[in-house]
């Protein structure tokens, strides 16, 4: 007999005990027996325990069945990724109205990068090309920046919808499916209410960006020019929510700003824009900074079951926990999905999900290398090209290739952590590990506790944007 590597047990406050399957994505409350055989298989007698370990596959015959098992999951696994929606991003221009201090785009040459027509014409062709190379069915425009929405901007904006609107209608008429998402700031959007309305069959959804209340949002995001931007991306989210337009807003958190949630959700409650459907409202780690604001995603769940739990759970009846990777399988796994929720990749830039086109003619995987060509997985100008090497090693970066991952308890939770971050500490092969005990514990207590974790997951995933 053999025992998984892959689970984890835990006795909580309430003296519940939880025992999880990550090579199932299954969850079970068990009984202290149960605990106690799991300890103690080879020498138990408690033959009704075995048995429960063995019919939920925690006990094994040898390794090699084991083995089998995985290798038969993560080829269903490769199988459905296939079958995903790509994500084209179009990257009108590096510029931006708001020049947020914790933007990934900071340090990388801005003006001036805006798209010529001709270079619109030539991304759209190339996401053409890559989209019939990879078989896609289904696909997702994503116009973003710096920021695309802005008055210095606007002829290049109306040709990408005229574009954009061309090769939604292509696709469909070879019987796959695309639409647009679309990332702003909000600060110059609602000068461009009357084009998305024009587009709006095409239009899945808009990507906007609200870091709390008025105070602490124009703290966050200050505008170049002065002014509020906080009353800016009110307006734009109310006044797309009245024409029906489907808008994720992102609220980027750290140490700064995590404690104000609370006074977020009462503004959000105020609004009334927590019960209607076209609304959501995640929150996302700010990560990139050095000066100590940054939070782990197990700290940012600890302060939000905290605060929730002090504020009645406003803020479960607000925001949203999908874009916080880990949290998100976890709730999979707690929620039923069971094989579903399970990670091998980290992140879709190593899914071969996610392609960026740069204002530069580079092709990006990782939103955070753009504008670093040095960091390009192709090029794209009459044709496509991709860099071969460099697309496949990081296309095959997963818990089974990474030897720390694969002997990981938390592999299929986890994924193995950011790729671009490994790569850049020297091995693409080394994991990542993000504070995955705190987050499965956390999840956990939550699930115990009655409390609503709610995790869509992020306008990449499947029924992403079906609001
Ligand atoms: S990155 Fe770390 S925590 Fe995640 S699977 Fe690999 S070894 Fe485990
Ligand atoms: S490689 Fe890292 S930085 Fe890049 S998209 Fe993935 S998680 Fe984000």
């Amino acid at each position: 007999m053999y025992l998984t590597n892959y689970y984890y047990e835990t006795k909580l406050p309430s003296g519940e005990i939880m025992l999880v399957n990550f090579l199932t994505g299954k969850v079970f409350h068990i009984q202290e027996r149960i605990r106690k055989a799991i300890r103690n298989w080879k020498t138990t007698g408690d033959l009704s325990a075995l048995d429960f370990l063995i019919h939920h596959q925690f006990l094994f015959t040898d390794r090699e069945e084991e083995q089998k098992l995985i290798g038969e999951k993560a080829e269903r696994y490769q199988a459905g990724l296939k079958e995903k929606t790509k994500l084209y991003g179009l990257c009108l221009t590096y510029d931006c109205n708001l020049r947020c201090p914790y933007c990934y785009e900071n340090g990388i040459g801005r003006q001036g990068t805006l798209m010529s027509a001709e270079m619109i014409d030539r991304a759209i062709r190339g996401i053409g090309e890559l989209n019939e190379k990879l078989e896609s069915k289904s696909s997702l425009l994503v116009l973003f920046g710096g920021e695309p929405f802005m008055e210095c901007n606007r002829k290049a904006v109306e040709y990408f919808f005229d574009a954009a609107e061309k090769f939604c209608i292509r696709e469909r008429e070879n019987g796959r499916k695309c639409r647009m998402v679309l990332f702003s700031n909000g600060y110059e959007l609602a000068g461009f209410l009357p084009l998305l309305e024009r587009y709006r069959k095409d239009i899945d959804s808009i990507m906007l960006t609200l870091n709390g209340t008025k105070e602490v949002h124009d703290k966050l995001k200050r505008p170049v020019d002065a002014g509020s931007s906080f009353d800016r991306t009110v307006n734009a989210i109310e006044r797309l929510l009245e024409m029906e337009i489907p808008v994720n807003v992102r609220c980027d958190v750290d140490k700064t700003n995590i404690r104000f949630l609370s006074h977020t959700a009462d503004f959000v409650m105020e609004r009334g824009w927590q019960e209607n459907p076209l609304f959501r409202y995640y929150i996302s780690p700010i990560k990139w900074k050095d000066d100590g604001t940054c939070l782990s995603e197990g700290e940012i769940l600890k302060s939000f079951l905290k605060l929730d739990g002090i504020h009645g759970g406003k803020l479960s009846a607000v925001f949203e926990l999908g874009a916080l990777r880990l949290v998100h399988n976890m709730v999979g796994m707690l929620d039923g999905s069971g094989e579903g929720s399970m990670a091998y990749f980290y992140c879709e830039a190593v899914k071969q999900q996610q392609y960026v086109f740069g204002t530069d003619g580079y092709i990006y995987k990782c939103l955070s290398s753009i504008g670093k060509p040095e960091l390009a997985f192709g090029e794209y100008g009459d044709g496509v090209i991709m860099y071969g090497g460099r697309e496949e090693r990081w296309s095959v970066r997963n818990v089974l290739s990474i030897p720390k991952c694969r002997e990981c308890r938390f592999a299929f939770v986890c994924g193995g952590g950011c790729a671009l971050a490994a790569e850049q500490g020297g091995d693409l092969y080394e994991p990542k590990c993000e504070d995955v005990r705190t987050v499965v514990d956390g999840c956990l207590y939550a699930a115990d506790k009655g409390k609503n974790i709610i995790s869509y997951g992020f306008y990449y995933d499947e029924n992403a944007g079906e609001h």
